[in-house]
């Protein structure tokens, strides 16, 4: 008799190395260090010991999008060598839960979300939760689309949003992220992330500050964004299968 639990543990594991193989040979492609992208698994609707199974093999990075999904998670597993990231949209209000909890949140698409987060790491700084000078690594996500409903800073206001999280001393500006629309192409995506990496090789030069991350790629498409510049790609059904809601 099989036993299915073993069964998704096995393709979770083959299937993360075929990824991290694909991903490699883009990189090559583009004559970049297959180091210098990191690939982020996507657990979301996954349960916390399908990210058991690929940390206990030496995987570490694992990105969710659920606030009460993740922090159960975290607290299920309490590994401190996990790195986990916040990739999904975040309501100010929320914004509590997520401060000084999170490796890297990928997902902070306006001045408010990021003042809420700054307002959140000072108070747990003053009540000694976090370190006296912790700091929370983000990402600005921007929308290229112009897709109204869609979240995600536009390419015009970029500038604005980063300059003032450049002024806020408990977070860490370290890049732009990217959800475009999707296309069944991968194709079709390229541009969006070529466009990705001018805008932050732009706002580089105009705050002087490096932005070293460009969060962008899914299961559809990484290979795409890892030629156009990724360091961060986000792998969620390649990996773990589909998801079930
Ligand atoms: C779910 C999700 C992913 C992963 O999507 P897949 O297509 O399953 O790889 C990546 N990024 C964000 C922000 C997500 O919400």
């Amino acid at each position: 008799m099989v036993n299915p639990q073993k069964e998704d543990t096995l393709q979770s594991i083959e299937r993360l190395q075929q990824v991290q193989k694909e991903l490699a040979a883009a990189a090559e492609r583009a004559h970049r260090n297959p180091a210098d992208v990191t690939l982020v698994a996507i657990s979301k609707k996954h349960p916390a010991r399908a990210v058991q199974t690929l940390a206990a093999h030496g995987h570490l990075d694992f990105g969710e999008n659920y606030v009460q999904e993740v922090l159960d998670k975290q607290d299920t597993l309490a590994d401190p060598a996990i790195r986990w990231h916040f990739v999904g949209g975040l309501q100010s209000n929320k914004a509590k839960f997520v401060a000084g909890r999170f490796h890297l949140v990928h997902s902070v698409d306006s001045e408010k979300l990021a003042r809420m987060l700054q307002k959140s790491m000072t108070k747990k700084r003053e009540a000694a939760e976090v370190a006296p000078d912790a700091v929370q690594d983000v990402l600005l996500q921007v929308n290229l689309d112009c897709e109204a409903q869609k979240s995600g800073t536009s390419a015009d206001q970029a500038e604005a949003v980063a300059r003032a999280i450049g002024e806020m001393d408990a977070l860490r500006l370290r890049g732009l992220m990217l959800m475009p629309r999707f296309d069944e192409d991968p194709e079709q995506t390229r541009p969006s992330f070529a466009a990705l990496r001018r805008l932050r090789d732009e706002l580089q030069d105009k705050l002087g500050v490096e932005l070293p991350h460009l969060s962008m790629g899914m299961s559809n498409d990484f290979v795409q964004a890892v030629e156009e510049g990724a360091t961060l790609v986000r792998v969620g059904t390649r990996i773990f299968g589909p998801r079930e809601y």
